[in-house]
């Protein structure tokens, strides 16, 4: 089994892009989405907060997916039970937001990153995702620092705005 099907396994982040209503953030998800917006100009990235969609919480079980874009409505729903959004909410807001904000399709290749993995004491080289828009996410490793800047840097620079 190669390493990007073994991810897959590990954890996979089952992303599909639709449709729903009106605008708002769910205020638990706000700082999520504020940072987003944070991030791109870290990145040095011009986009606006124009507040024309919705980030919402939504059960996506009988879809089996962990969040979804709905682009006719501009609304994003997360499924807050899912092992994925206990992991790492940001990750999933930002991946969806990429795909509605910055336009962005999915990435599925993989580089090899040093990352730390949980009950290992130093880092350890790893065959993982190379972006926030591979649909395989974030698999047994620590999202540190140092990946999370590498993963937002990624994130901005190949914006479709
Ligand atoms: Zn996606």
């Amino acid at each position: 089994m190669n390493p990007p099907s073994l991810c897959c396994l590990l954890f996979f982040l089952c992303i599909a892009c639709n449709k729903e209503d009106d605008h708002h953030i769910t205020p638990i998800l706000q700082p999520v989405v504020d940072n987003f917006f944070l991030e791109a100009q870290r990145q040095s990235h011009d986009i606006k907060n124009t507040n024309d969609f919705t980030v919402t919480f939504g059960d996506l079980s009988k879809e089996g997916k962990n969040a979804r874009t709905y682009y006719e409505t501009r609304t994003i729903v997360v499924d807050s039970s899912t092992a994925a959004y206990k992991r790492d909410p940001e990750v999933l807001v930002f991946h969806e937001m990429g795909h509605l904000l910055l336009h962005r399709e999915h990435k599925d290749s993989f580089i090899y990153m040093d990352m730390y993995v949980p009950g290992y004491p130093v880092k350890v080289q790893l065959w993982v995702p190379e972006s926030i828009m591979n649909c395989c996410l974030l698999p047994d490793y620590e999202f540190d620092d140092d990946a999370r800047k590498l993963y937002m840097k990624e994130l901005f620079s190949f914006a479709n705005v």
